[in-house]
């Protein structure tokens, strides 16, 4: 497996899980209590957690040197076709490469 399929797979099970929190929460709103004040809670906790959701997308650790990818690794999941720019930002693997089979074996030396 590459690290742009394994980014891809995660940011695929995060939105699978944003979608079906949104949906839940959707229903809990829908079906709560006619408080403005509570569904607006409901509403705040629901913008919280997508940003959370998000957030976590945003630090996937390369599985090369096991730091943060930040947005390089958001915008290859993201992306149907491979950019120029996609590399660690960090160690400068690129995602097209395999995996390692033990996380952080590639770690570069500066570190
Ligand atoms: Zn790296």
């Amino acid at each position: 497996m590459t690290i742009r399929q394994s980014l891809v797979r995660r940011a695929n099970r995060a939105a699978s899980a944003a979608v079906l929190f949104l949906l839940v929460a959707a229903n809990l709103i829908v079906l709560g209590p006619r408080n403005i004040g509570i569904r607006g809670i409901f509403v705040l906790l629901m913008l919280v957690v997508v940003a959370a959701i998000v957030g976590q997308l945003l630090r996937i650790p390369c599985p090369n040197c096991q730091r943060s990818l930040g947005w390089a690794g958001f915008r290859a999941a993201h992306r149907a076709r491979p950019g120029d720019d996609d590399r660690c930002p960090n160690c400068q693997v690129g995602f097209d490469a395999q995996v390692p089979a033990v996380p952080g074996a590639g770690a570069d030396a500066s570190r």
